[in-house]
């Protein structure tokens, strides 16, 4: 017996950093098993391979983890989420006075990545300017552990796309990214804040939930970020 086929539906979405119409279709269920058994393995390699693997299938090639910053990709997912399980997803609160636990449904398509006004790739020293690019899930998964200075300075480095003065460029490639790394240190901490700021402002998925207490009547403000708590 032939296995008839079944054709997925496609959407489109407007990418967040390049604000390029990309189009879409749904994850299948052999897609979200090996998804599923990627999370259950804790293994980051694993997840990260099977996340790559659906978000680029999905777009068509479009979206790729070690390309796009982790913001697009997050954006992507949620829309793939949103188009494949359902809109809605289900989150237990705890108020932030009293503790009581309270249930809140989320309406997935309705959030956004939120660009801080502020935010610029072009950071300007007066003698010398960096080019930055927005942090991709390669450059994310450099950094070892959140206190572990070194590795955040790698992650730090992998960001930079270029360092240049009027007459001279430096742009961050295999061979160069040592020398990237020593002007970086030679910077007085002043000016390093400036890079430090940069990843303070990258933009993120962002939703804030607003809820009074039944039990004490207390107002509450959540703001949930990030992919595994949208997704869980
Ligand atoms: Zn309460």
């Amino acid at each position: 017996m032939n296995i008839p086929m079944i054709k997925l539906p496609s959407y489109e979405l407007i990418l967040p950093s390049t604000q390029e119409t990309i189009r879409y279709r749904p994850y299948t269920v052999r897609e979200e098993k090996i998804l599923v058994l990627a999370m259950q393995s804790n293994n980051d390699d694993e997840i990260k391979r099977a996340m790559g693997d659906i978000v680029k299938s999905c777009t068509f090639d479009k979206v790729d983890i070690n390309e796009n910053p982790m913001f697009d990709v997050q954006y992507v997912f949620l829309k793939l989420r949103c188009k494949s399980v359902g809109e809605v997803s289900e989150v237990i609160l705890t108020c932030a006075s009293c503790e009581d636990t309270h249930r809140h449904f989320i309406n997935l398509d309705t959030i956004n990545v939120v660009f801080k006004a502020d935010t610029k790739n072009i950071l300007d020293f007066g003698d010398f300017k960096i080019e930055m690019k927005y942090p991709n899930l390669s450059d994310l998964s450099l950094i070892k552990s959140d206190n572990d200075v070194d590795s955040i300075f790698k992650m730090i480095v992998s960001c930079v796309k270029k360092i240049y003065t009027d007459e001279e460029m430096i742009e961050n490639t295999k061979e160069t990214q040592q020398s990237i790394q020593e002007i970086l240190e030679m910077m007085v901490p002043e000016q390093f804040m400036q890079v430090q700021n940069f990843f303070n402002n990258v933009p993120a998925l962002v939703h804030t939930i607003n809820f009074t207490c039944e039990k004490c009547s207390t107002d509450n403000h959540i703001d949930v970020t990030g992919i595994y708590n949208f997704f869980l």
